[in-house]
């Protein structure tokens, strides 16, 4: 018998969503519901014939449109398969067996299990009122903490904190604990929290502010994230990274759609007036859904079992969302925003459950 090591063959296989099978429509993974920018479609298209060639390694194009766009050092811009490869890459750089990784109760999932990879330990701060506390975080730092993660707005809350709290936990933090700001959903409260004040963090030699095109730019197919990072971590992080780990048409595509701010700010608005319109109708039933910053909601049902039983009634109609188990929210589901007429129907779904 061929044998893992042993930590290895401990790990339980990473949680991907359930896609419910044939005509089934998803609201559980937070992809967009619309279409990403015409301009990144036709950039991809065009470049289908350089496909025998490596992708280049240092991503210029993307870079670059990420730099001009944000007005930051292109240099200090590192880009993954995803966010993904670039937090798997952080925790491989920066923590080991016995490190502590420190997340928040409503962390993304991929931090443990990224932990586990390297036999470090993932320990989860309070938080309060399904929003991250930096009390809360700061109390849970030890000597060993490595690495201090934290997800705003939030993934499965959709909430957000200030960035002066994000300034009040960098500043709090010992100068020798890696802070990593999960901006997976920032593009959908940009408009109220200036993004210069977090991106000039890194300035500091100390924290990592990652983004992605897989939400706000309707990119999650092309496996396309972006960071910023001090030039130090940097140089760790990209000795791990695959080389040429972005596909040809991914990053011509994904330059294509950072630059066009008009056709992602018109996506953020859409969604947001639709999953407002959702959550106010889901808390006319009588449901708790906090105020999201992000194209979901998380809906909080008087008990498991109603959870469960909305889960059902919507599977029964083709419609799936997330459930919230694995978080410890059993009684909630989460559901990414689709369509008005997706929308309306999951809400005439719940409706009937919850009566
Ligand atoms: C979707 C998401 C990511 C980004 O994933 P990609 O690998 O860039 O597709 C990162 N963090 C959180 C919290 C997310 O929800």
């Amino acid at each position: 018998m061929i044998r893992a090591v042993p930590h290895v063959a401990a790990l339980a296989p990473y949680a991907l969503a359930d896609l419910g099978g044939e005509g089934v429509i998803s609201l559980a993974q937070n992809e967009s519901a619309f279409a990403a920018s015409p301009a990144a479609i036709a950039a991809g298209k065009a470049v289908l014939e350089q496909m025998p060639l490596y992708p280049d390694p240092e991503w210029p194009e993307l870079r670059a449109a990420v730099a001009e766009v944000h007005s930051l050092d292109p240099v200090k811009v590192l880009c993954g398969a995803g966010s993904m490869e670039l937090i798997g890459c952080l925790i491989r750089a920066f923590a080991g067996p016995g490190d502590r990784v420190l997340g928040t109760d409503y962390g993304y999932a991929f931090v443990a299990s990224a932990s586990a990879q390297v036999q470090a330990d993932y320990v989860k701060a309070r938080e309060r009122e399904l929003t991250v506390s930096v009390d809360d975080i700061l109390a849970a730092v030890t000597s060993e903490t490595r690495i201090v993660f934290v997800c705003n707005p939030g993934n499965p809350t959709g909430t957000l904190i200030p960035n002066a709290e994000i300034l009040r936990l960098r500043a709090g933090l010992p100068a020798d604990v890696l802070l990593v700001v999960d901006q997976a959903y920032a593009e959908f409260a940009d408009a109220d929290n200036d993004p210069g004040e977090i991106f000039a963090l890194a300035e500091r030699g100390d924290t990592v502010v990652l983004r992605t095109l897989s939400k706000a730019f309707g990119l999650a197919g092309a496996r396309a994230g972006w960071g910023y990072f001090p030039p130090e971590i940097a140089g760790e992080v990209r000795k791990l990274l695959n080389p040429n780990n972005i596909s040809i048409p991914s990053q011509a595509m994904a330059a294509a759609a950072m630059r066009d701010q008009v056709h992602m700010q018109d996506v953020v608005a859409k969604a947001a007036a639709i999953r407002d319109g959702f959550a106010e109708g889901c808390r006319a039933l009588g449901l708790t859904v906090p105020q999201s910053h992000t194209n979901f909601v998380l809906i909080r049902f008087a008990s498991p079992e109603q959870a469960q039983a909305a889960d059902a009634a919507l599977r029964e109609q083709k419609l799936l969302m997330r459930g919230m188990g694995g978080y410890g929210l059993g009684d909630c589901l989460r559901a990414t925003i689709c369509s008005q007429p997706v929308m309306d129907r999951a809400l005439a779904v719940l409706k009937g459950v919850v009566k």
